[in-house]
């Protein structure tokens, strides 16, 4: 089932025109990401629920989603990706050597900061 173009702005408007989890202003290109994917094959939550869920192909659950936050997403539960890209640092420090030594001449600075998605921070405005 496609949007139609009058759906499709009713997505794009449900968080002001921004992405719904990293806030960025949406431009022409974006995604309409199911919040609760339709299809799980990732990891643990796969095991807890089934691989199809049609039904989460609804309006309420779209959400306007900028393009490598969908891609990042995929079909991971919120908690899942979350957690998984909390998981970014601790790669980035393994397996990035540049990103070490840009660390290591005070060019980055972890923070430590708690990965919070726009649409959190707006509910608690
Ligand atoms: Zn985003």
């Amino acid at each position: 089932m496609r949007l139609t173009k009058a759906e499709r702005e009713l997505v794009r408007l449900k968080f002001g025109g921004r992405c719904t989890y990293c806030g960025v202003e949406l431009g022409q290109r974006w995604h309409a990401d199911h919040f609760e994917p339709v299809r799980r094959d990732w990891g643990e939550y796969a095991k807890e629920k089934p691989a199809e869920a049609p039904e989460n192909h609804r309006i309420e659950n779209m959400m306007p989603a900028c393009i490598p936050c969908n891609l990042s997403k995929h079909s991971m539960s919120l908690e899942g990706w979350r957690r998984w890209i909390a998981g970014h640092i601790n790669s980035l420090n393994n397996h990035h050597p540049i990103y070490r030594l840009a660390k290591s001449y005070g060019l980055i600075q972890e923070t430590g900061a708690k990965v919070v998605f726009h649409f959190e921070k707006v509910a608690q405005q």
